[in-house]
Parts: structure tokens; C-alpha cells; sequence
């Protein structure tokens, strides 16, 4: 598998390429400020973006989706229950004081857990609201293996868990989320949060302050 992970100021907020090394085929993840890192590491690698799934739509997870679509013609994918979301970019960035670009139409909304493949591997989608109504997990690996690494987008975070008061959060449904998607997973699942450190499902279990 190839992977590469940016994040830039001002939210430092993880983009993320997961590739196939066979087939070259590719997925771009919550394409944000950091998007033309991303393409770069595209053009690297040599891949081709087969879909542009964003784990949510808050602004610091979306800002890159106009000039990634643009770049890599790929369809955009969101759960519909972010839509009022996405649909208030500019909005959003207003509440930080932020100029932000309204962003292309979403292609198509989660239905179903897919996968939504990409050379030998897939995109398993979980809905896991909570931090916000629409919140996902995209669960990536072989379709031939059983192993999985999770991006979580703003739901858990080494040590931490996403913040509850932007509009649609709520507490315990983040909670429930986190023990009955997430906490399905092995311990020795790799989780990549949007923001810092990647972790393990068993760390976080053992050690997380917000869940032990
Ligand atoms: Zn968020
Ligand atoms: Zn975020």
C-alpha cells in the first residue's frame, strides 16, 4: 500500500493518498488547505485518483476538494447527513475569519458500506456521527485480507476525541461511535485521525482519558 499523509497551518489537518503499488489506482482523503502537497505526492507516485472520500465536512476537511477535482477529474463522496455542512463552507470559514471558496457539487453520497475500490484494495464506509451528523470512518485494506487501517476523520484522536459543540455534535452518539464501530475493530488496527498522531485501536482503549 502506498500512503502519504500533509497537513499544513493553519488547522493542521491530515489529507491523505492511499494508493495501490500494483495497479496505481488511488483514493485522495479529506483534501483540505494541504491539497496541492497532495497532488504532488500524486504526481510522484504516478497515481490516478479513482475518488475523492472526505470523512466529514468540516472547512478544514473540504477546502481542497475544488482544486483536487479540478486537477484529478475524480468524484466526490460525503455522507449526505454532512451535506448542510459542505453546502456552508463559506459560512464556516466566516465563524473563523476565514475567506474560503464555495466548493464543487458532491458526486455522490454513502450508500451502504461499499467498498469503493481502488486496484486491489477498498474503502469500507462505517457512519460514525457524533462530532458532527454525517461523520464517517473509511476503513482501507486488501479486499483479499481481513487487515483494515481506519481514518477517522475528527472522531477519535491519539489521546483525545473530537469536539462535540460545532453544529449536529453530541456526546454520548460520538461516544456510542467510537465503542461500538471503532472499538469492533482489532487492537492492533492502525487508526490515522484528522489531526496529530496515528494510534491503535488497543491504545486508545487502554489509555484513552475519554473512554477508559
Ligand atoms: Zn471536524
Ligand atoms: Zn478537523
Amino acid at each position: 500500500m502506498i500512503l502519504e499523509t500533509r497537513a499544513i497551518a493553519p488547522f493542521f489537518k491530515n489529507g491523505f493518498v492511499v494508493g495501490c503499488e500494483e495497479t496505481r489506482e488511488a483514493i485522495l482523503i479529506d483534501p483540505g488547505d494541504e491539497v496541492d502537497d497532495l497532488l504532488a505526492a500524486v504526481r510522484t507516485h504516478q497515481l490516478t485518483i479513482r475518488y475523492i472520500l472526505l470523512t466529514h465536512a468540516h472547512l478544514d476537511h473540504i477546502t481542497g476538494v475544488g482544486i483536487a477535482k479540478k486537477a484529478l477529474g475524480a468524484p466526490v463522496g460525503l455522507h449526505k447527513e454532512d451535506l448542510f455542512l459542505y453546502e456552508s463552507v463559506v459560512q464556516q470559514g466566516q465563524m473563523f475569519g476565514i475567506p474560503v471558496d464555495p466548493q464543487p457539487d458532491v458526486d455522490f453520497f454513502y450508500d451502504g458500506s461499499g467498498p469503493w475500490r481502488f486496484g486491489r484494495y477498498g474503502a469500507w464506509v462505517y457512519h460514525t456521527p457524533g462530532h458532527c451528523p454525517g461523520g464517517v470512518c473509511l476503513a482501507v485494506g486488501r479486499e483479499s485480507e481481513p487487515e483494515r487501517l481506519l481514518f477517522v476523520g475528527d472522531t477519535l484522536f491519539a489521546g483525545s476525541i473530537g469536539r462535540v459543540d460545532l453544529p449536529g455534535g453530541d456526546l454520548q452518539v460520538l461516544l456510542n461511535s467510537i465503542r461500538s464501530v471503532l472499538f469492533s475493530f482489532p487492537d492492533d488496527t492502525v487508526v490515522y485521525p484528522g489531526h496529530g498522531e496515528a494510534t491503535t485501536v488497543g491504545v486508545e482503549k487502554r489509555t484513552n482519558p475519554f473512554l477508559t
